[in-house]
C-alpha cells in the first residue's frame, strides 16, 4: 500500500525542526529514519499531514561520555553504536553494541535512529528497554527550550511518551554504567520483534551482585522494571540459585493477558528462560571496565 498524501518539509537544525513541529500542529511527525513511520504510513495506521525530515538536521548524530552517563545523539544510526568499539562504550555500556545486534536486520538498522526508537516507544525496542535498564534520560527540546525527563517517567504505555506536542528528542543519556550486562530475547524468525526479552545490568564486589537491574519487553505496554527481582538478587552470591530466584519473580510478574491468542504461560516460561539466561551470558561475557 501507498501512504496518504502528506506535505514534506526538511528541517537543518533542532530549532527549525521544533519551529515546524509548533507551525503545522499535532498531525505534524518528524521523520527520522522510516523504519517504524514509513511501514505505519504505508498501512495507513498513521496519515500525518506533514512530515519534518530531519536527516538533514547536524548534530545530533554521536556518541560520548559525560562522566557516568553515555550521551547518543537523537540521529544517531542503531547501526553505528553496533559497531562501536570506542573505550567509553566499552566501559561499563559494552552491552550497547551487543544489544544492537538484536534490533530487526541489516538494513532497518543502518537506517533506524536511537531517538526515533526512544520516541516511537515500542516495549520490546531494544533502546526502550536498555533506556529502562541504565536509568537514562531523554533529552527533548521545545518551544521553551530543553529538559530532561527520566526513563522512568518517560514511558507512559503502548507506543506512548510524555514528549510534548511541539518537542524533539534531541539525546539520549543512559547511566549508571555497570561492568556486567545482558540481553537476551526471543522470536519465532531472525529479525523480528521479540515475543520476549529479559535485560541484565550489574556489578560483583567482594563476591556478591550489587547494583542490579533486571527489565523485561514484550510482556507489557512499555518496559517493565522488576524491583523485587532485583532485591532478590542484590547482595547474593552469582550463582544459577540466585537467577533462578529472580527468574521466577521475573516470570510471576507478567499480568493475564486480556487477548485470548495471548498464552501467558508461554510468554512466562520464555521470561524464566530468557532471565536465567542474560544473567549467565553476562557473567560469560564478563566485566567490561
Ligand atoms: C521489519 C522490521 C523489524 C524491526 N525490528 C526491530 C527490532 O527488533 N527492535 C527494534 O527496536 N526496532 C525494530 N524495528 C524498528 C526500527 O528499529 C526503527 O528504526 C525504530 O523503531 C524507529 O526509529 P526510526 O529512526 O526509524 O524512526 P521513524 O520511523 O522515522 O519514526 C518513528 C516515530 O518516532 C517519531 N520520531 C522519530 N525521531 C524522533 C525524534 N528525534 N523526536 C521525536 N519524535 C521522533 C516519528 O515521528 C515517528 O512517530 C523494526 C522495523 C522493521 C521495519
Amino acid at each position: 500500500m501507498k501512504p496518504a498524501t502528506f506535505e514534506y518539509h526538511r528541517a537543518y537544525t533542532p530549532d527549525e525542526v521544533v519551529e515546524l513541529l509548533d507551525e503545522l500542529g499535532e498531525d505534524a511527525k518528524i521523520l527520522a529514519g522510516g523504519q517504524s513511520l514509513a511501514p505505519m504510513m504505508n498501512f495507513r495506521l498513521a496519515r500525518p499531514s506533514a512530515l519534518i525530515d530531519v536527516n538533514t538536521v547536524v548534530g545530533l548524530d554521536y556518541i560520548r561520555r559525560e562522566g557516568d552517563q553515555l550521551c547518543v545523539g537523537a540521529m544517531t544510526r542503531h547501526r553505528t553504536v553496533e559497531t562501536s568499539t570506542d573505550a567509553d562504550v566499552q566501559d561499563g555500556f559494552a552491552l550497547l553494541p551487543r544489544a544492537a545486534r538484536w534490533i530487526g536486520h541489516y538494513p532497518i538498522r543502518t537506517r533506524g535512529t536511537v531517538g526515533g526508537s526512544i520516541a516511537h516507544s515500542d516495549p520490546t525496542a531494544e533502546w526502550c528497554i536498555l533506556a529502562r535498564l541504565y536509568d537514562a534520560d531523554v533529552v527533548v527540546q521545545g518551544p521553551e527550550g530543553r529538559r530532561t525527563v527520566p526513563s522512568e517517567g518517560w514511558f507512559t504505555g503502548f507506543l506512548s511518551t510524555s514528549i510534548g506536542p511541539s518537542e524533539m528528542v534531541v539525546e539520549t543519556r543512559f547511566s549508571r554504567p555497570r561492568p556486567y550486562g545482558a540481553l537476551t530475547e526471543y522470536a519465532r524468525r531472525r529479525g523480528d520483534f521479540a515475543i520476549a526479552a529479559s535485560a541484565v545490568a550489574f556489578d560483583v564486589v567482594d563476591g556478591r551482585c550489587q547494583d542490579v537491574s533486571i527489565v523485561l519487553g514484550g510482556v507489557a505496554t512499555e518496559p517493565l522494571r522488576l524491583p523485587e527481582a532485583e532485591a532478590a538478587v542484590e547482595g547474593s552470591v552469582p550463582e544459577d540459585q540466585t537467577w533462578a530466584e529472580a527468574a521466577r519473580i521475573a516470570a510471576a510478574a507478567i499480568k493475564k493477558s486480556s487477548d485470548p491468542q495471548d498464552d501467558d504461560r508461554y510468554r512466562r516460561h520464555l521470561v524464566d528462560t530468557l532471565t536465567r539466561r542474560a544473567f549467565d551470558e553476562a557473567l560469560v561475557t564478563g566485566p567490561t571496565s
